[in-house]
């Protein structure tokens, strides 16, 4: 246990998320025993200093003192946050590879700075300067800009549509989503059909707004883990509802799940990328981590994509997953980038608190390995020709690490960037959804999340779509 002392208590939460950095999942308490840290902030002729102390070692850092509102605390934030980060990083001798940021989307900073003329060699050595960011992950933020020109300048009148299906055939053991189980599959057509109540509700306002879709998404839990007529039903809906995507993707997560007949359904509403998952290409892996499916099967759910003309197929591999060494990932990187599809995405397994993981006691793979793993991905996904295109951090992933989707030229997924930058507004449907909507004037976005639990969801439908509507009026009209 550790006590963290702080005469800025508003930003007690963010503190331990900086010391959490260096020591993992620990608890830690404005009073009470253990070891104790002290934050002391002061200012002096316009400097902010703050001072921490620990262990018998004390830091000083200092920032300009800031004058008004948001700008005021979102940098007097960053200052403690600075301090409380030296402090650490001397304590322990260890330098994070995303330095000092936590809760904050590194891409958004790189944004910022380009806002300010700041670019190229500049921006990353401002990256590595204010939050210590290693060179290396300096550079694969430059890289995704690079990537990003020309897809992030979203037209004012569009949104992006995302449709959630929170079913999956079992349960896998590093979930956290609001994903039931299928069970005897009960709760699918009442689910389906509340479903199409909100789509039609939000299309209309769509309409009254005369505002237009971009791209569609539909995620989950797993939509493939519908049948083949539910899945022809709901993308029917959806299109006539929201017509006009100019990018349709499907989760087809599960390769047990998908079959002829679904991906011609697929096909024949004019959802062009698919994501088939194989997490990893080993059985033994694939058994511990709940995935009721083998590699074979994904190596044929992902063939018979192919021949039957998807032309986008994305796969999702997770770097420390458990027994897997440095070896075994880089095996299954192999073994995917042999099958070529045009977009990969890398993640870095996060051991979430409502995981099976967390709850069994799993300790998180060693900081090190992970770093190797990623690393390795990055060198052999460039040498096979993908680049990364967007990122994002989770609390609790294996050494702080990110997860990063990698893509061939001209095969970058709008709606990844666009949740991921926050440059367009999300319509969202379906439990446990988030709606996010950009108010591009004041360059706000607010957030209306529907209802986790699929029952709620069910009989409160109209209540979440009301409540949406509310939020968007305020602003839009
Ligand atoms: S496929 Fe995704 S949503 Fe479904 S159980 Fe696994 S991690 Fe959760």
């Amino acid at each position: 246990m550790i006590r963290l002392e702080t005469n800025l208590p508003a930003f007690f939460n963010e503190l331990c998320e900086v010391i959490r950095l260096f020591l993992g999942a620990v608890e830690i308490r404005p009073e009470g025993d253990g070891d104790v840290i002290v934050h002391e902030h002061s200012e002096e002729n316009g400097l902010w200093i703050e001072r921490f102390a620990a262990s018998g070692r004390e830091i000083r850092h200092t920032a300009p003192a800031v004058r008004g509102g948001l700008e005021e605390k979102r940098q007097l934030k960053r200052a403690a946050k600075t301090g409380c980060f030296l402090l650490m990083r001397e304590l322990t001798g260890v330098s994070p590879p995303w330095g000092s940021l936590t809760g904050i989307r590194p891409t958004r900073l790189m944004y910022e700075l380009r806002e300010r003329g700041v670019e190229g060699e500049a921006a990353r050595r401002a990256m590595e300067e204010t939050f210590y960011v290693s060179p290396d992950k300096a550079r694969l933020l430059s890289d995704i800009l690079e990537m990003q020109k020309g897809l992030v300048d979203t037209p004012e009148n569009e949104y992006d549509l995302y449709i959630g299906i929170p079913f999956c055939t079992t349960r896998c053991a590093y979930c956290s989503f609001a994903s039931g189980e299928l069970g005897k599959g009960a709760l699918v057509e009442p689910y389906l059909a509340a479903l199409k109540r909100e789509m039609a509700l939000d299309a209309a306002l769509m309409d009254e707004l005369g505002l237009a879709v971009r791209a569609a998404y539909m995620g989950g839990g797993t939509p493939t883990a519908l049948t083949a007529r539910q899945l022809d039903g709901l993308l029917r809906e959806a299109n006539r509802l929201f017509p006009g995507a100019r990018e349709w993707t499907v989760e087809a997560g599960r390769p047990d799940t998908i079959d002829r007949d679904k991906l011609q359904v697929l096909l024949d509403n004019g959802v062009e990328r698919i994501s088939v998952n194989p997490q990893t290409f080993s059985d033994e892996t694939l058994r511990i981590i709940g995935r009721a499916h083998t590699a074979q099967q994904t190596v044929e759910a992902y063939e018979l994509a192919r021949q039957m003309g998807f032309h986008h197929i994305n796969m999702d591999l997770i770097a420390a997953l458990p027994g897997e060494n440095e070896a075994d990932f880089l095996r299954s990187l192999a073994r995917t980038v042999e099958l070529a599809p045009e977009s990969v995405t890398v993640h870095t397994l996060a051991i979430k608190r409502s995981s099976r993981l967390h709850e069994q006691g799993y300790l998180q793979a060693d900081a090190g390995a992970a770093a190797r793993m990623v690393d390795g991905a990055r060198r052999a996904l460039a040498a096979a020709g993908y680049a990364p295109y967007y990122l994002y951090r989770q609390k609790y992933m294996a050494g702080n690490l990110e997860n990063v989707g990698y893509a061939r030229p001209g095969y970058a997924c709008l709606y990844n960037i666009d949740n991921m930058e926050e440059t367009t507004r999300i319509l969202a449907e379906g439990a446990g959804a988030i709606t996010k909507w950009l108010f591009p004037r004041e360059r706000r976005i607010e957030r209306a999340p529907n209802l986790r639990n699929i029952e709620q969801y069910i009989q409160r439908v109209q209540e979440m779509a009301a409540r949406k509507r509310t939020l968007i009026l305020s602003q839009e009209a």
